[in-house]
């Protein structure tokens, strides 16, 4: 279905990223990967991904809250591969405090990571998909896009800036061939949302129990977790030919979070 396009997909070596770089694998992409990790472990992956799938698979080190980075990611997969078809703007960071004690460097790296890198990495990449009248733009914004949470004043107003910055970028290429859409999951088991169940019980004052069922499931009817095989098939299908008249949507996969 995607077989022979250039994806690029930031924040792939974990998580949600990751399951989307392995499905679009699978589907014949060539990748390439981008976000932190031990050189052994993305050595592994990649070596996994183009094993399994028989495509190539590259890595870009770079910070995205660095905007001189996420240039330098966008040409070297323009380098590599001649071209970018699909990018994917996955990075993303969380930081769970009451608004009074948020830091302003805490403040700073999630706009820059979550928000600011996709503005980046579009205007880069943007201008080759016009040229060529085809190009796939997915962000990975949250439910946070749509609705808030308290105690994530910089993490709601990124993703509410992603969806803004989402439907800006779909008007501005609606008769280009690219889309542009975001996929607003609510609550998925990776290590963002493990690593602040934690600061989640200390900023209300619960258990780490409390925080899992009655915070984070509990604002989703099903009482399940979004899965990442899941998000990523939604990324496979916004980035195939059948997508090609979806653009600027935010396609929710929130287990009902936001219909009560
Ligand atoms: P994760 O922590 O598993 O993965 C985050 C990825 O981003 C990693 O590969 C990490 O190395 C990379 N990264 C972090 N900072 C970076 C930087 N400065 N430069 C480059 N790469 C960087 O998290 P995840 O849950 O898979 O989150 C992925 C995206 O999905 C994020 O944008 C997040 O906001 C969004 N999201 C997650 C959930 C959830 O419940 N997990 C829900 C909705 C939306």
């Amino acid at each position: 279905m995607l077989q022979s396009r250039i994806a690029l997909i930031t924040g792939s070596t974990s998580g949600i990223g990751l399951a989307v770089a392995e499905a679009m694998a699978e589907q014949g992409c060539h990748i390439v990967l981008n976000g932190f990790g031990d050189s052994d472990d993305i050595a592994n992956i990649k070596k996994r991904l183009s094993g399994s799938y028989h495509v190539k698979v590259y890595h870009h080190p770079a910070d995205v809250s660095k905007p001189e980075d996420v240039l330098a990611m966008v040409l070297y997969a323009q380098e590599v591969f001649g071209r970018i078809d699909i990018l994917v703007n996955n990075a993303g960071v969380q930081h769970v405090s009451p608004i009074e004690d948020f830091s302003q460097a805490q403040w700073d790296r999630i706009i820059a990571i979550n928000l600011s890198s996709v503005f980046h990495s579009v205007r880069a990449a943007l201008p080759g998909m016009k040229e060529r009248g085809f190009g796939r733009i997915i962000n990975i914004a949250s439910i946070h896009a749509l609705v808030a949470s308290p105690y994530k004043s910089a993490y709601v107003a990124s993703k509410h800036g992603v969806a803004g910055l989402t439907k800006t970028i779909a008007l501005e290429s609606a008769q280009s061939g690219v889309t542009c859409n975001a996929i607003c999951p609510g609550y998925v088991l990776t290590p963002l949302v493990k690593n602040q169940i934690a600061d989640t019980a200390k900023a209300r004052g619960l258990t780490e129990q409390q925080v899992m069922e009655d915070v984070l499931l509990g604002s989703q009817p099903t009482k399940q977790f979004t899965d990442v095989k899941d998000i990523a098939a939604m990324a496979v299908f916004l980035a195939g030919e059948n997508a090609s008249n979806v653009t600027g949507s935010l396609q929710v996969m929130d287990g009902g979070y936001i219909a009560v």
